[in-house]
């Protein structure tokens, strides 16, 4: 094989919607409109329908999605906030900029999601005041369990959504669960726009109400300021539309990606090398993690035959530079995890041929 497999390929991603998506732009080019307006208002309606919700509020990217979300929940200074140190850093930034206290809970070593009996001794202790859930890698995570635990104590549940568009569990979708839920639109996310995006969704209307308020400087109405620490964290029009254009395809892109994976996850056969179980609709493909006792070898394995790969994420929010020294916190399941983990191309441009020459190579090693 001669060119490369990129992690993802957003010139094919592209490709296959070129029409609908400078359709879309064309019509908001033309319309004289170009921050918060109808394309704005008619995608927060079919995507809060989407997932299963009364209310969907667009903002400027899935990390103020989160601290704008979490915000209209009341977590404010000093809040605990319980979470998992494996996704990112979205959330610590989010709660960074609230004044707000993460909590790291480790995490099951084969989802990879919030460990459960962690956080329920966490709760059961006393001092969490709401619970952040991210649905990593596209996997939902068990919330009727979470909400078992944090429904007696009367702990809010944020779910971050921004890897789990579409995601179901017993048909309910990701995002409909918690009291209120975050997403991402950055172009390589499950549902991508062609620039940065975010939305909150919540079955809550005053919750939905203040976060219109904090997303536009904290106007009750126009020049009229009531809500405090809000900002300027609005959705163009052009990327709302291109959201639109591409929301009718995201289920076909969901099952293409699961397929991508239960295909690496049936083939892939190497003693040192795990693959995650074949899910169901509860998993959307957005990353393929595999773990791996030696990842750099692999990982310059794969390199070599033209494979990228990628590792999401090699340094745990905890021992970050940031935090280093501001808390002893261990938590050895993630710690393991993030030596080990090593993410493969898994898109829904990705050729048969390419992902046979994968798994062909992996198995090589
Ligand atoms: C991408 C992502 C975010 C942040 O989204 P941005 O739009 O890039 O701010 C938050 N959480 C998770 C889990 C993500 O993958």
């Amino acid at each position: 094989m001669t060119s490369q497999i990129l992690i993802n390929d957003l010139r094919r991603h592209f490709e296959s919607t070129s029409a609908v998506v400078q359709e879309a732009v064309e019509r908001v080019l033309k319309s004289g409109w170009y921050v918060l307006g109808k394309e704005n208002e008619e995608f927060e309606k079919e995507f809060a329908q989407f997932c299963g919700v009364q209310h969907c509020v667009g903002v400027a990217n899935g990390t103020d999605a989160i601290e704008l979300g979490l915000r209209a929940l009341s977590v404010g200074k000093e809040s605990r906030v319980a979470t998992v140190a494996n996704a990112g850093y979205y959330t610590t930034t989010a709660l960074t900029l609230i004044g707000a206290i993460p909590v790291y809970v480790d995490v099951d070593p084969q989802t990879q999601l919030m460990d459960l009996t962690h956080l329920g001794r966490l709760v059961a202790r006393g001092g969490v005041d709401a619970v952040v859930v991210t649905h990593l890698f596209g996997l939902l995570h068990d919330m009727e369990s979470i909400l078992r635990i944090t429904q007696p104590a009367g702990i809010p549940v944020f779910e971050d959504c921004a890897q789990a568009h579409g995601a179901l569990r017993e048909k309910r979708p990701a995002g409909s669960f918690g009291a209120a839920s975050s997403f991402s639109f950055y172009p390589t996310k499950n549902l991508g726009a062609l620039g940065d995006g975010g939305a909150v969704v919540t079955q809550d209307t005053a919750v939905a109400a203040r976060l219109r308020e904090l997303r536009q400087y904290g106007w009750e109405s126009k020049y009229r300021v009531s809500a405090e620490n809000a900002r300027n964290s609005r959705l163009d029009e052009i990327q709302a539309a291109i959201l639109r254009a591409k929301l009718p395809f995201l289920d076909a892109w969901n099952r293409r990606r699961r397929e991508i994976a239960t295909l690496y996850s049936t083939a892939i056969k190497h003693p040192r090398i795990s693959c995650p179980p074949v899910y169901g609709e509860e998993y959307v493909g957005h990353l393929y993690v595999v773990t791996c006792d030696d990842r750099q070898s692999l990982q310059q394995h794969l390199a070599s035959a033209g494979i990228i790969t990628d590792i999401h994420y090699p340094v745990p929010d905890h021992m970050q530079p940031t935090r280093k020294g501001s808390n002893d916190v261990r938590l050895p399941v993630t710690e393991e995890l993030a030596d080990k983990i090593l993410t493969l191309p898994c898109y829904p441009e990705l050729r048969d041929e390419e992902f046979g020459h994968i798994i062909t190579t992996i198995n090589r090693w």
